[in-house]
This record gives C-alpha cells, structure tokens and sequence, in this order.
C-alpha cells in the first residue's frame, strides 16, 4: 500500500522554484491553491497568468483514485492505450457494490460472491498495470487515500465526486469522470478551467456539540448546491489550524455539495500530526522542509478580500451544531432552531434511523466522539429508540476503534456494524419495508441527501449532521430533541441528560490493523491475464473505434432531433443502468432514451428511416448500425450537461452514431465526443435547427479539409426533394482532430507508445 515517496519527492523539488516563476507570471502573492495549480501545469514552469473562471489550462495530476463503480469503463479503456503501466501511481477501491443488509461480515461475504467477476476484472486488470487494488471491505476509497496517499501539495484526480476529501491534507483533489482518468493514467495531461477562489477565514475554535461537520453544513447553507461551481474553497486562519486533519477531510468532502471543484487546507501541525499517525513520518519531515510553500502567501491570507474572488468568515467559537435537510443539503437549520422546523413543516418528528460513519465522518475522532455518547446512554440505562448503524470508512478505522472497545459501546446501545463501504449512502442499502414507501425520517452523518438516495424511497426525509448529533437524536428516537437543552427518561423512569461529546483525534494507542485488504500490483504484468468472461452481462473488453475512412461522411440519417434539456442523464441514464457501467454493448441500450424527440414530443420513439416506423432510440440505431448507415444526433442547448460520464459520448459512438450537432455544448461532454472520435458540431447559425426534418438523409463535406477554426458545411436532403446547405463550426485544435482521424484519442496515443 506504500506511497510512492519518490514521487512525492520528485513533486517538492520543483516547489519552491515552480511557485516563485509563477508569483512572477502573476505578479502578485498567490493562494495555496494557485501555488499547487501552477506547480502542477503541464508546461512546467509557468509562463504567463492563467485568467481563473476563464482559461482552460492542462495540468499533471500526481495521482489517480478508482471507486469499483467507475473504474471498470476507465480500465477497459485504459487497456486500449497500449501501455505496460499506468503513467503515474493509481489505485482501484471496492467500495460501491457492497449492499447494507444485516451487518458487516455477511453483507461483505454476499456482495464478494454477487460481484465476483467485476472484483476478478478489476483486481486482474490493476495487478497487471500496476495498479494498487482495495479489496472489497478494505474501505471507502476517500478515507482510504486520507490514510495512504494524500499528501501536502499534491494534485490528484478520483473518479468520484468526493475526492476533495483529500484536500484536509493538503491536496487538490478533484473528482472527474472515467475518461480523464485513463487519459492520465495513459501520460496524458488533464484539462481544467482554471476555478475562481473561495476564501473562507475560520477564526476561534470549537468546541462542545460542534464539530468540524457543522462548518461545512454552515458554509452549504451559505453557499447552496450551486454557489460552489467553478471555484476552489481555500479555507484558512487560526481556526482551520485548529481543526484536525480528518475534521478538514470531512469538511473538503461535503465541498462537494456546493458544487465546488475541490476544496483544500494548508499543512500545518495537525496535518503533520496525521501523517506520522499514519506511518508517513518520511512525508511530515519532506513536508516540513518547504512548509511556507504548503500554504497561501502570508499577503492573500492577510487580505483577502483583495485575492480571492469571494470570501465566508466564520467563528469556530460561535458556530452552532446544524442540521441540513430534508431532500437537499443545503437547506442548514442551526440545531436550536430545528425542532421548530420539523413542526411547522410537518416533517415526520420520529427519527426512525440515524446512520453514522461513511466517507465523510468515519475518523478515529469521529467514531471516539460517537462512542462517548453511546457510552453514556449505555451507562444511563439509555437504549437507542431508533435503529442505529455505523458504517466505518476503512478496515484501519474499523480494527483500532474495535480494539479500543467502540464497537462494542454501539452494539451495547443495540447499534450494527456495517461492512467497510458506501452501503446505505448510496442506495446500496436492503433496508427493510423501504419499498411501502412511507413518509418517514433519517438522518446520517454522510454528504448527500438527495430523495431516494439511500434506500429508493421518495418519502424518506433524510437529514444530514455530524456523527455525535446523528447519535444523539438516534438514542432519543425524536427529531425535535436537542441534546443540549432536552433531557430524556432512562429505564428507570429517571430524567437523564446527555453531557457534550469527547474524544480523541488520533489512537492513543496507535492505528493498528491486522489485514487492511491491499493488493499490490505485479512488478512485472506483461504475463497477467486480464479475467472478463466473454459471456458476462456486466463486463465488454472493447475494441479500438475505427478510424476515419478519409473522405467526407454521406448518405447519414437523422437519428433524432432533440428537444429542450438533454443532459448526459437524458444521453445515459443512471439508475438500473449502473450495473451494465463495463458493458459497453447492454449499456447502449440505454442510448438517448431520456431525450425528448423534437418531431413527437415523446421520449425513446423515433422514425426508423428503413421502415418508415418508430421504435426504440438504441433499437432504431442498431438497425442503421447493421445496415453499416451512419447516423446524427441533433440537440438544441448546453447538450450534455451534468455529469462527466463518459458512457454518453461512447455509446453513439459504438452504435455508429457519425456527428453531434447542437445549437450549444457542455464543455466536459463537448471534449468527451471529440475524445472517442465523433464530430461534434454546433450550428453556425444556430435557427438552421429548424430546417431539419424528421427524414432527412444528411452529408458532412470538408472533412478532407478539416482544420482548426475552419468551418464544416452539411448537407440535409428532404423527403420532398429539396435540399438545405449549412454551415457548422466546431472547436478542434490540431491535436483533436488527429484524434478523429485516428478514431480516438486512445487509438492516437496507442500508435504514440
Ligand atoms: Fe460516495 Fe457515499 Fe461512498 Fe462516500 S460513502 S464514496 S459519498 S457513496
């Protein structure tokens, strides 16, 4: 599991000389943001400012993190870059497909066998690249990185959306979907819209019911879902020192709710703290020789109003324990004026689960502080009125907080020790009677709340705190307790009140663990076999896209015409889907079935130009596919917005989709389209959208052509006999359109090997 010191070292070498070219370039102090962006750009040294919220810059990522969900579209493709390792140190985690059931040990030993051949495909494929591979019930892949690849300074990129976790240490860390992965993974540079800068000052210092949680709970409520887009959130001042290195951790995970690109604290004593604690001393001692590099400049933190491009002041010693919910995380209620919301809004007030743990607040300090509370409900005569569970985020975790009897306190208060993995924060969760779909409440300590999210039911009020206010109301059984005012009646019929929590940031006794579920990659791979079983419904080995034929694309149908929002949800959908994420082919199935046609108004029904009749989007394609008829797809605004999913831009593909053409795109899908090969296009004027007709055979000329800048002409034939000529731009720079020429940017870089 060793992290890779010579990396590291490698990384702080060119700190302080990178930094100082860059304070130059930009010609001012810089954040500790700016400072880890431009030790990291591809160009190396930086040679000019880079406009934030504007420039679209490429960087050299340290790191890659897999969750097993992800990881298995970003492997496949990584096998066709034609590369003996991957570029820079990576690591795969099995922690999404573990279902919650009946508690750790079973749940683990079902999920092993239900998932045996994405586990097989994913532990050959990392042992033969060089991959570092997280067994099943080894933990979640944030906490895991926390405990063995985080470092100060560093940037690294996760196919999951709380990568930030890793910014409590230090880094930049950023969550990015399958294909950024592989392309890092495969040495090529990554791309990024240089973020905006969030400042947020912590002053004083916490203490009592307040934990680190409640400072982003605050700072969601601030900023809501979206205040967070596009930017870095820099927290600093005395209070961010204060703070320990996993209370930062959980603070830059939940980063994501406000839908930031990452969030990151400097080094300081805890962050040292935390990594001698975790068997990086080698780490601390490199860290510490440049730590003035390992923060913003003294002048931003000084000022910075006059640095960031916006700036949140809160004081530690005045924050109140929040709650945030129902259905969004951003909806914050400081806990005093929570009851009073669960009454007038008439949400359910029995709690009738709190579940702590997950990703976010699984650190030795939060389970200590849980702990100190189940302890007294036990010693009390307390037992928990709702059903409890702890989810720990990794086996390092699990194994000390069992060795040092908190596993033991919560079973004693009636609570379940859940397998080491997502389970119930993702909907992997058998909870029972969900299905009756009734209204009724929960509150965890994980990130997100979303309807449905944990157990499918939309009636479910899932409310979001900090393990020691989920463990509170959980041992009340009532939502509109507050443990710093209210009492509760014991057993013996006695008022009993619950005392603030304590605990202990790291093991007084040392992190300690028997088997912590690693598997180190072969030294040599060459002679691994890869395990896909061909007759897997889960798992495709793909084969290279074909390149170019060299001449310009005639005689397409039109596929459909896309009205109105068409997200990559609408192009790919989630949900039932998720399962077939290594199956290109059953995934294709779901191609563009959420996209509403422009000519029908309906969903997944569109004309079969073979045989005049309507069917199914992915069954219509299919059928041009077989007849070797390539297609296009028409789309109106921002086409493939949302996620970074990657299964949006290759399932056209693979069904011989030839050209996106929009009126507008997303950016990340945009650069995913032209990554597996395909035009995308928007129409230079963008009315021409309405000239299509629901049969149009369709030429693209110029291709031979093709150059950046220079625009392309489409022809569309009508069913009537007349004809429309357009023009279309597109965005290609020379090296993209290589990219097309070649049939992808895996097939280009496979020749570049
Ligand atoms: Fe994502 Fe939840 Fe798993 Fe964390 S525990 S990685 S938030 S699913």
């Amino acid at each position: 599991m060793a992290f890779d010191i010579e990396m590291i070292k490698a990384v702080y070498s060119k700190f302080p000389s990178r930094i100082e070219t860059a304070r130059k370039a930009v010609g001012r102090p810089l954040s500790l943001t700016e400072k880890i962006l431009y030790s990291h750009l591809s160009e190396g040294a930086a040679s000019k400012a880079y406009e934030r919220g504007v420039s679209y810059v490429d960087f050299r990522p340290d790191r890659v993190a897999m969750q097993d969900a992800t990881a298995q579209m970003a492997l496949l493709q990584f096998m066709q870059a034609g590369r003996d390792q991957v570029a820079v140190p990576s690591t795969v985690h099995c922690d999404h497909l573990i279902q919650a059931e009946v508690g750790a040990i079973a749940d683990l030993d079902k999920a092993k066998d239900k998932n045996r051949e994405v586990y097989d495909f994913l532990s050959s494929v990392s042992n033969k690249y060089g991959i570092g591979f997280w067994k099943p019930g080894a933990g979640i892949i944030h906490q895991v990185v926390l405990e063995n690849y985080a470092f100060p300074g560093g940037l690294m990129i996760g196919t999951d959306s709380h990568t930030p976790n890793a910014g409590g240490l230090g880094m930049i860390a950023i969550g990015v979907g399958g294909a950024d992965a592989c392309d890092v993974m495969a040495g090529l540079p990554w791309e990024l819209k240089f973020p905006k800068l969030i400042g947020v000052r912590l002053t004083g210092k916490l203490s009592g019911w307040t934990s680190a949680k409640d400072v982003i709970l605050k700072v969601a409520g601030i900023l809501t879902v979206k205040g967070g887009t596009g930017a870095i959130v820099e927290y600093f001042g005395e209070g961010a020192r204060s703070l320990s290195a996993t209370g930062k951790g959980t603070i830059c995970n939940m980063g994501a709710e406000i839908g930031a690109t990452t969030s990151v604290f400097g080094y300081d004593e805890k962050s040292e703290a935390y990594l001698r604690g975790t068997e990086r001393s080698e780490i601390a001692d490199l860290a510490n020789e440049i730590k003035e590099h390992l923060m913003g400049d003294p002048e931003v933190y000084a000022q910075p109003e006059k640095y960031f491009d916006q700036v949140i002041d809160i004081n530690l010693s005045e924050l109140e324990p929040h709650i945030n919910g129902p259905f969004t995380p951003d909806l914050a209620w400081p806990l005093s004026k929570f009851a009073a919301a669960v009454r007038e809004n008439g949400w359910p007030a029995k709690l009738e689960v709190g579940l702590i743990g997950s990703c976010t607040n699984s650190s030795y300090e939060d389970i200590s502080r849980a702990a100190s509370l189940a302890k007294q409900a036990v010693d009390k005569k307390l037992i928990a009125k709702s059903e409890y569970t702890i989810t720990p985020g990794s086996e390092l975790v699990r194994f000390t907080v069992d060795r040092d009897g908190f596993l033991d306190i919560f079973e004693q208060m009636g609570g379940v020790v859940l397998a080491n993995a997502c389970g119930p924060c993702i909907g992997q969760w058998a909870r029972h009677g969900a299905d009756k779909q009734e209204k009724n409440s929960i509150i965890t300590s994980f990130n997100r709340n979303f309807a449905k999210r944990a157990d499918g039911n939309p009636n479910t009020h899932a409310f979001v705190a900090s393990p020691e206010i989920v463990t509170a109301l959980a041992i009340a059984g009532d939502l509109t307790f507050n443990p710093m005012t209210d009492s509760l009646i014991n057993e013996d019929g006695e008022s009993v009140k619950l005392e603030g929590p304590s605990g202990l940031e790291l093991p007084s006794l040392g992190f300690e663990v028997r088997d912590a579920g690693y598997q180190a990659p072969a030294t040599e791979g060459s002679q691994i076999q890869v395990i896909v079983d061909p007759k897997s419904e889960r798992l495709q080995l793909l084969a290279p896209f074909m390149p170019w034929e060299g001449i310009d694309l005639k005689g397409l149908k039109l596929l459909i015409k896309a009205k109105g929002k068409c997200t990559t949800d609408h192009i790919s959908m989630a949900g039932p889907w998720l399962r077939f994420r290594g199956h290109l082919d059953n995934i294709s199935n779901n191609m563009l079935i959420g996209a509403v046609n422009a000519f029908t108004d309906q969903t997944n029904k569109v004309k079969n130009q073979l045989t005049g009749e309507y069917g199914e989007v992915p069954a219509v394609q299919r059928q041009y596919k077989q007849h070797g008829i390539g297609s296009i797809v028409v789309g109106d605004e921002n086409y493939g917005e949302g996620s970074s999913r990657e299964h949006a831009a290759m399932e056209p593909r693979f069904l011989g989709v030839r050209a996106i053409l929009v009126k507008s795109f997303a950016r990340i899908h945009e650069t995913n389209l032209k990554k597996q090969g395909m035009l995308a296009l928007t129409f230079a004027n963008p009315s021409d959208y309405d000239l299509i007709k629901e049969d149009d055979s369709i030429d693209i000329v110029g291709l031979d052509s093709f150059a950046p800048g220079k625009p392309l002409s489409m022809n569309f034939f009508h069913s009537d006999g007349s004809m429309d000529k357009i023009i279309v731009n597109h965005t290609y720079n020379e090296g993209q359109i290589e990219w097309f020429k070649a049939g992808s940017a895996l097939n280009l870089s496979k020749e570049q090997v």
